[in-house]
């Protein structure tokens, strides 16, 4: 049994889950409902929450894996960029505080290369040798396991598929970069240009269906716009589709994976999209790269996030069984034994 943990700006989610993906018990909490600056408090909280659960069911705990909202230090086991909402994670050694405080191995990295591992270990990848992932929720994450392997890259940013630029002069994006995918498909984005939409007083019944506020549209409204025929809401759409069009495009002509995901936030908005996504993306990319790529699109769970947690912490153990040697709760030379994905 392993325990997986998304911490995530607004909620942390932890949960008991087996070697086949199965989540026994869930535990839910506010990231920030200790107050300020207690957000790791309460993310180890939930930790031992959930290792005292094991303990009283008679559970055997093989490791702990954490999914970060950041750019991770895996070595160092702590996130290193800023996070405008919970900034208070950045720089702290999570992995030494939870090992601390549990006695477990304890292995973090960004939360996207927890989803990839998770789809890949226990969801539509498994048993394919290489897979990219899209998180398309407030912003764009991404991962990328190759050859049965995470790519993670000596900076840590491999696979951050929402960085890719598809509009070498656009607008610049909060990474730094210019015409990030990001910037067209993120919820975010589409939120904060559905209301620049308003401000420029296009005809829209966005302000109508957000009850008058625009600080209440929500990319989720933005696509039930589009489906009931608002012009607005319809172009950014497009726009999005158009873009991940462009993205999958990069993605399959330098990557040529087996399957893609998208998941995420917006995910379950873009499952109604997939024809018209698959449709701009045979625009963008390479006919054999096309045909042999699947494409999916898994709506975003709170059990898919914990159990991403818990394929990163297995993917580990089975990478670096001899790493744990002397860390307590498992005796040098005894590995879990982890599930490989099947080959196809
Ligand atoms: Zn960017």
């Amino acid at each position: 049994m392993i325990v997986g943990i998304d911490v995530g700006a607004t909620t942390i989610s932890g949960g008991l889950v087996s070697e086949q993906g199965e989540v026994r018990v869930a535990v839910r909490a506010p990231t920030r409902g200790l107050g300020p600056g207690r957000a790791v408090q309460t993310l180890v909280g939930v930790v031992t929450d959930l290792t005292g659960q094991a303990r009283r069911r008679g559970l055997a705990l093989d490791g702990i894996g954490l999914g970060l909202p950041g750019l991770v230090d895996v070595d160092r086991g702590m996130m290193v960029s800023p996070h405008p909402l919970v900034g208070e994670f950045t720089g702290v050694p999570l992995a030494d505080q939870v090992r601390a405080a549990t006695g477990l191995p304890v292995f973090v990295d960004n939360d996207a290369n927890a989803l990839v591992l998770g789809e890949w270990l226990f969801g539509v990848g498994r048993g394919a040798r290489s897979l990219a992932l899209l998180a398309v929720g407030t912003g764009v994450g991404g991962g990328l396991v190759l050859d049965g392997t995470l790519v993670r890259g000596p900076s840590g940013s491999a696979g951050e598929f929402g960085h890719v630029p598809i509009d070498f002069e656009g607008p610049r994006c909060p990474c730094g970069g210019h015409g990030c995918l990001n910037l067209y498909t993120a919820g975010d984005s589409l939120e904060r240009m559905a209301r620049a939409s308003l401000e420029r007083g296009e005809e829209s019944r966005l302000l109508a269906l957000a009850g008058g506020d625009p600080g209440a549209i929500s990319s989720r409204l933005v696509f039930e716009a589009a489906f009931l025929g608002d012009a607005v809401a319809r172009g950014l759409v497009d726009r999005a589709c158009r873009a991940l069009g462009a993205g999958l495009g990069v993605i399959l002509n330098s990557l040529d994976p087996e399957v893609v995901v998208i998941t995420g936030g917006v995910a379950a908005s873009l499952a109604r999209l997939e024809a018209a996504i698959a449709g701009h993306t045979r625009r963008y990319a390479l006919d054999p790269a096309r045909v042999e790529t699947r494409l999916r699109i898994v709506p975003a769970d709170k059990s898919g996030t914990m159990r991403g947690g818990a394929a990163l912490a297995l993917y580990e153990l089975r990478r670096r069984p001899a790493a744990p040697a002397g860390t307590p709760g498992r005796p040098a030379g005894q590995a879990p034994a982890v599930p490989r994905p099947a080959r196809g």
